[in-house]
């Protein structure tokens, strides 16, 4: 039985805001590439051809709500509503999703999960996303991330834009990197039919600057069978991937922590 705890789905690299440390790279993307429905029903097929069981279904962008047809891809997930626990919207709360896309997200009750960033006076539709949850009873998270740094969400940002090798020693990076919370929680990514084992491989690979090694991710659309595949993935966090040669978040406990989004340009 092939399991994971959380499979985030990648719909947009656009987003709404230019925030300089973002974790993401999303401002190093000069044209940032969208999933059409099309491809991430795709994936979705794919990978529950793959996994038995998804703890958490997310969506992650970029913003996803910029992407407008996301209604017709949570739909599409019901058809696979019992093998996934929740489904978990990441939004950074500074536009509303579609009538169409609400309408399709409240229809998930209580198995649905919001969590929402707080970037203060830049998360315009906050307060009226937060109405919406609360009159439907659905669970939200409310991360703070303005003020005072040591207040913020996990007391702030860390800076992961160096998007080079860090140069660290093989052992530092293998100890370090087993503690990182993206092996500790499984949280795959995938994005027009790649499957990465995190965020940091998988967007630090389409930006071109940290080319991953055979095995790093599964291509869900060459022709390995699904026992091959299943095979890579079941070997995903037993050792570091290149990415995480690239990466300070597996220093998390001890990284300097930044303000979040500080906007390009200010
Ligand atoms: S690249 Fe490695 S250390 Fe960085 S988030 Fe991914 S798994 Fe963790």
């Amino acid at each position: 039985m092939l399991k994971t705890k959380r499979m985030s789905i990648v719909p947009t690299f656009v987003c709404t805001l230019r925030c300089k440390m973002c974790s993401n790279h999303m401002p190093e993307f000069k044209n940032p590439p969208v999933a059409s429905v099309e491809d991430m029903k795709k994936d979705i097929d794919h990978l529950f051809e793959l996994f038995d069981k998804i703890e958490w279904l997310q969506f992650v962008g970029g913003e996803i709500f910029t992407h407008k047809h996301l209604d017709e891809v949570f739909e599409y997930c019901k058809k696979y509503s019992d093998r996934f626990d929740r489904l978990i919207i990441e939004s950074n709360s500074t536009i509303m999703p579609t009538e169409k896309e609400m309408e399709s997200l409240l229809s998930y009750g209580s198995k649905l999960k919001v969590m929402i960033s707080d970037y203060g006076e830049l998360s315009k539709a906050k307060d009226e996303f937060v109405a919406i949850m609360e009159e439907n009873n659905i669970e939200y998270v409310l991360k703070k991330y303005h003020g005072d740094v040591a207040d913020q969400h996990f007391g702030g940002w860390i800076d992961n834009t160096a998007c080079k090798d860090l140069l660290e020693p093989d052992d530092y990076v293998t100890k370090q990197s087993a503690l990182c919370a993206q092996v500790r929680l499984e949280n795959m990514h995938v994005f027009k039919g790649k499957l990465h084992r995190c965020s940091n491989s998988l967007f630090l690979s389409e930006l071109g600057v940290c080319v991953p090694n055979k095995n790093d991710f599964v291509d869900l659309n060459d022709d390995k069978s699904i026992e091959e595949k299943r095979e890579i993935i079941k070997t995903f966090y037993d050792y570091p991937r290149k990415s995480c040669h690239y990466c300070t978040w597996k220093s998390g406990d001890s990284a300097e922590r930044y303000s979040a989004a500080i906007q390009e340009g200010k």
